[in-house]
């Protein structure tokens, strides 16, 4: 039996919380393969190491003097492994990474030493061995993740290792360029070791009180989720919910095995489930900041390609849109507001020259909510639920999208109308238990 073990940063910002970690993985001879990630905050003023390390590579790029940042960041391990009492020292690391800085080695590889650090005090605090990510986990040189490569490297070097620490969130090309993934990435790098090993299970460790129905900044005390499918997992995730990162779903999805958030509210998340959710719906989650762009064209609905012609305007500018709901004569498209803003006007003109429109329209500061659930699917009415009581609590609905899977029901309001939304929703389908 093989156990994966993940730990967030929060669980790894202090000696003290290496300490704890360090008990929690001697205590099940199963926990053989951990990732950490880097040291987050000790608490709700301080910076995490990764945010620290992209500010000191900025000056380090702008060919500024970096000395007092990289030496911050070096007291942060050096209080970590002085108050673990490891004889251990970063000094030759400490002089590469600045050597590496000067050279501009890219913000993603000053970002990586984040976790790459981390992992060295842990492999030598726990006695296990170390592996660097940039060895195992391969990304292509366009930064895009090399999944086949990857399993078939990791799978090797850790099938002859008995114990082992696996650095979070970045890797390297073939050619030894350090590619980082998205934030919140070393969840990513869990799940793709917890594939390598054929884990039996993979616990994820985070300081978060559980998966609940909803943001407990919004709601108070919301009540935790029990029983969760992948599928609801990462549309949650995606929409918001920040216990896991959207996209490490999927390389224990395919290989069947279990993510155990590990905290005081665990669900279970399983693939399929004969459990019948509390209510009616599993959570719900949203983001701010969207924008809708609404293209008029009379006759659109007859018009073949109309629908490719403007969304190859949103491609030709490498804007990935988030949803698209259509009338007779008119389309949306939701993208994200800071990635659209910045080439708005190269799109609306790449619209215009490949579409022909009568008007496009643009409305900014939305948000949008997911309401998800697989019990949905079997339950009349949950939508009429969900829109009576937007309209009780005077919310006005501007998007709404519902995919034929009917796991999910995607509203959009304007960002004032986030929080009170959310409660509404909330309210309807667990206050009131119904
Ligand atoms: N340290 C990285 C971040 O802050 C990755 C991670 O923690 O998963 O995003």
């Amino acid at each position: 039996m093989i156990k994966v073990v993940k730990f967030g940063g929060s669980s790894l910002a202090s000696a003290t919380q290496f300490a704890k970690v360090g008990n929690i993985i001697k205590a099940d001879p199963e926990r053989k393969f951990v990732v950490p990630s880097a040291p987050g905050k000790r608490n709700s003023k301080d910076t995490k190491v990764t945010d620290m390390l992209y500010a000191c590579y900025d000056l380090a790029e702008a060919e500024k003097d970096f000395s007092k940042e990289l030496k911050k960041i070096k007291e942060r391990y050096e209080a970590i492994i002085n108050g673990l009492h490891l004889t251990l020292s970063l000094d030759d690391e400490f002089k590469i990474i600045e050597e590496n800085f000067k050279k501009k080695a890219g913000s993603q590889y000053a970002a990586s030493r984040g976790e790459y650090l981390n992992g060295i005090i842990m492999a030598n605090y726990l006695g296990y061995d170390f592996v660097d990510s940039a060895e195992v986990i391969i990304f292509n040189e366009d930064g895009s993740f090399d999944a086949d490569t990857t399993d078939k490297l990791l799978g090797e070097r850790l099938s002859k290792l008995e114990n082992a620490v696996v650095p979070g969130f970045y890797g390297a090309t073939l050619g030894g360029v350090v590619k980082t993934f998205s934030r919140g990435g070393s969840d990513i790098t869990g799940s793709l070791v917890s594939k390598a090993v054929h884990a039996t299970a993979y616990e994820n460790w985070t300081d978060v009180s559980g998966f609940l129905i909803a943001d407990p900044r919004i709601i108070d005390n919301p009540k935790p989720i029990k029983v969760i499918t992948y599928r609801e997992l990462r549309e949650l995730s995606y929409m918001g919910a920040s216990v896991l990162h959207e996209d490490s779903v999927f390389p224990v999805r395919k290989a069947g095995i279990p993510i155990n958030i590990r905290n005081t509210n665990a669900p279970d998340d399983v693939e399929s489930t004969c459990h019948h959710p509390a209510y009616t719906i599993t959570g719900i989650a949203g983001k701010k900041g969207f924008v809708s762009v609404n293209i008029d064209k009379d006759m659109m609905n007859a018009e073949v390609g109309f629908g490719r012609k403007v969304l190859s305007a949103f491609e030709e500018n490498g804007i990935n849109f988030e949803h698209m709901p259509s009338g007779i004569d008119t389309m949306t498209v939701f993208v994200h507001e800071p990635e659209f803003a910045a080439k708005e006007q190269a799109v609306i003109s790449a619209i215009n020259r490949n579409a022909h429109p009568d008007s496009i329209e643009i409305e900014a500061d939305l948000a949008l909510i997911a309401v998800v659930g697989r019990g949905m699917k079997s339950t009349r009415g949950t939508a009429g639920r969900i829109f009576s009581a937007l309209a009780h609590a005077n919310v006005n609905v501007k998007m709404i999208d519902q995919g034929s899977s009917e796991l999910n029901i995607i509203i959009g309001v304007s960002d004032n109308d986030f929080d009170t939304a959310i409660k509404a929703i909330y309210d309807i389908f667990v206050t009131t238990q119904l």
